[in-house]
């Protein structure tokens, strides 16, 4: 793991006499099992509780993918707040196949281990197109754009969706510190300071207009940090070969740029996290005011006109055969699988 390595000969636990087997150049901090495990799970409460991310009472929706950052989330949220609040795990099934159905399946038997009730929903069934034929189309024309920018729309679009209809009051995912910091970075080389004053451990969307605000618990977790937590808690996830439409995406030349740095000069995630977060109160501003209003095709909540998964399902329309009883099939309420 990149400066969260399993050692040997790396000496003693900072904290008591067993054999340090992680060690964390940003601290510099070294670890044994048990006192790795009490560092990670409390700062991950500091973040719940400090960030003010779940209040007794609410229903939290969680959006499990399979893969090991959203089953730290689930397992941790389960284990913190099981007792005062309801919660249930949301998946989405790209139509990926060979990745996503896979990973699903570790989802829910993550699910099923801690007895939390899932709904499942997929992009063929609500938006009437997979992945996989989003890629031909994009393959076809690649001006379209990039792969992630249709996926992260609907995936957004159907988080929000689900968990609205589930009656959830937040949504929790498992962006860590390196998906955070990667964001803070890709908004601030393109100019979109408006974008930028949105991130953070809460996006306080308006529950009332139909928008569920959600919530990050490992954004202040690094990455390789939940690999490690996930394999020593043996936490069922998948952890194979990453999605096979992810090299198209931006995010990795900023990945690479950041574990570069990081590997040269620790601490700079969190240093880049420690700024915008100073910054965030000056650059708030800019994300507010937008007045919310509803999607003239679908009736989801959008800042105008139609909304993002509309304008994207209408720009692929030219190149995929895509039919106007798909579209109408998408207005009906979700398709969903059902475990409780
Ligand atoms: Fe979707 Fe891109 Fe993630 Fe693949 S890597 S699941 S295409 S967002
Ligand atoms: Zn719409």
């Amino acid at each position: 793991m990149e400066n969260a390595n399993d050692v040997n000969g790396a000496g003693k636990c900072d904290l008591c006499t067993d054999d340090a087997k992680i060690v964390l150049p940003y601290g510099p901090h070294k670890y044994c099992h048990s006192h790795f495990i009490a560092f990670f799970e409390k700062r991950i409460r500091r973040t719940v509780r400090q960030q003010s991310l779940v209040k007794p009472g609410e229903k939290i929706a969680i959006g499990v993918s399979g893969g090991k950052d959203s089953a730290v989330t689930l397992h941790l949220l389960h284990g913190m707040i099981s007792k005062t609040n309801e919660i249930e795990a949301v998946m989405i099934d790209e139509g990926i196949p060979g990745y996503r159905d896979v990973s699903l399946e570790m989802g829910k038997e993550l699910c099923k281990m801690l007895d939390v009730p899932y709904t499942l929903v997929n992009y063929r069934k609500e938006v009437g197109i997979t992945m996989t034929q989003i890629k031909d189309a994009i393959d076809m024309q690649p001006a379209l754009g990039t792969t992630c920018s249709f996926c992260g729309t609907f995936r957004r679009h159907l988080l929000n969706k689900v968990a609205f209809e589930i009656g959830a009051q937040k949504i929790a995912t498992g962006h860590n510190l390196d998906d955070e910091v990667q964001s803070i970075c890709m908004n601030f080389f393109d100019n979109d300071l408006k974008k930028m004053a949105r991130l953070g451990a809460v996006v306080r969307n308006k529950v009332d207009a139909g928008l569920v605000p959600r919530i990050k618990p490992l954004y202040e977790t690094p990455e390789k940090e939940v690999i490690a937590y996930a394999a020593l808690k043996e936490l069922p996830h998948y952890s194979d070969e990453c999605c096979p439409f992810s090299y198209q995406a931006k995010r990795n030349y900023f990945r690479e740029m950041l574990n570069n740095m990081e590997n040269e000069l620790p601490g700079t995630k969190f240093k880049i996290l420690r700024t915008f977060q100073q910054m965030k109160p000056f650059i708030e501003p800019l994300g507010r005011g937008v007045e919310i209003s509803y999607c003239t095709r679908c009736g989801a909540a959008s800042n105008g006109g139609s909304c993002g998964t509309c304008r994207k399902i209408e720009s692929l329309s030219a190149i995929h055969r895509f039919s106007a009883k798909q579209e109408k099939g998408r207005k009906l309420s979700c398709t969903t699988t059902k475990n409780m």
